[in-house]
């Protein structure tokens, strides 16, 4: 079959190799129908994941077909089509009991394309199908299921869930990529006063006000911190959500956000950021951070199912799975192609 395999930094390619087989009973290999590409991929190709090593299949995005399943497997049935998971769960951790399935210490967390080979081939090994795929609801296409095996999840639970987004909250969102619109689409399931996007690309800006932002902010030519106290008499952001993951954005969420406010990190940060406690200690502020876990999947499939979110809007671009290098360039050059997310056919 063919895979995105990773070389080292920099350095990918579309090629051969042997077609997964089941290594536990609690596997099932999977034929990928659908797949696309995270900005995390791309934190992989500039060398920022060190656990990534030559030879991995890239990818943990992905809609499929299942082909095969171990002795093991209760649940998933070979043809049933499933939504494949970024968050693999062993199921019966400490962590996964708690439903904390992003930090599985059974041999699951974030293992697709990172510890073991990823989605973006013909074929993937699935560990633990039982507890690891959520079966496609009817009437909804797989581009639209394929937005949850990360980006829906990630906004909801680490920006949204974990920010304790209120009726009535201004929230403030820092980044308006895949991710951040995503805690946009959540943070409207609330009913807030206003969602306040922050960044520094117009599109999207235009894409923000898409999905649901009613104030739109570009710090090269606005005071994001003075636009935010000027809708809430002065105090600040109710939640500050930070979905870009560099030090400069997390510091202007410290400032955007009220006393008593939360600061929900999303973005994946690859160095130290300034906590400035001499400002925030007195200011009651919790700072929240995490890795998704994926609980919230079976609520957003029902909210997919329902038509309570549209999650078709995040696809801009489509690629057969042959065209895999070409998606790449597209999706790495969004400042020119205004991709969100590019979506791969087989
Ligand atoms: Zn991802
Ligand atoms: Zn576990």
């Amino acid at each position: 079959m063919h895979a995105i395999v990773y070389h080292g930094p920099g350095r990918k390619a579309w090629e051969e190799v042997p077609k997964p087989m089941l290594q536990a009973d609690t596997d099932a290999i999977v034929k990928v129908d659908t797949v696309t590409i995270c900005g995390t991929d791309l934190h992989i190709l500039k060398g920022d994941v060190a656990a990534v090593t030559d030879g991995r299949i890239l990818g943990h995005e992905a809609v499929g077909t299942v082909e095969q399943v171990g002795s093991g497997v209760k649940n998933v049935k070979v043809g049933d089509h499933v939504l494949v998971s970024c968050i693999t769960a062993c199921g019966a951790c400490r962590y996964c009991r708690d439903g904390s399935y992003g930090q599985c210490i059974g041999g699951g967390g974030w293992i697709l394309g990172h510890k073991i080979d990823g989605t973006q081939a013909e074929y993937v090994r699935v560990p633990f199908a039982d507890t690891s795929t959520y079966a496609v609801p009817a009437g909804v296409t797989d581009e639209e299921v394929l937005m949850l095996a990360d980006i829906g999840p990630t906004g909801y639970e680490v920006g949204v869930l974990n920010g304790r987004v209120r009726p009535g909250d201004v929230v403030a969102v820092v980044g308006a990529g895949p991710v951040g619109l995503s805690a946009i689409m959540g943070a409207k399931l609330f009913s807030p006063a206003h969602v306040v996007a922050i960044d520094l690309a117009d599109a999207r800006l235009e894409a923000a006000k898409q999905f649901g932002a009613d104030i739109t902010v570009n710090p090269s030519r606005e005071d994001a911190v003075d636009i935010v106290r000027g809708l809430t008499d002065g105090l600040g952001a109710d939640v500050a959500i930070e979905a870009v993951g560099v030090a400069a954005t997390f510091e202007q969420c410290a400032t955007l956000v009220r006393p008593g406010g939360t600061v929900a990190n999303v973005g994946v940060h690859g160095g130290p950021a300034t906590l400035h406690l001499e400002d925030l200690w007195i200011k009651n502020v919790t700072i929240t951070t995490g890795l998704v876990d994926t609980y919230s999947t079976p609520t957003l499939l029902r909210l997919l199912a329902t038509h309570q979110v549209d999650l078709a809007r995040f696809v801009t671009h489509r690629f057969a799975l042959g065209d895999f290098m070409q998606a790449y360039d597209t999706f790495a050059d969004a400042a020119q192609t205004r991709a969100l997310k590019v979506v791969l056919t087989a």
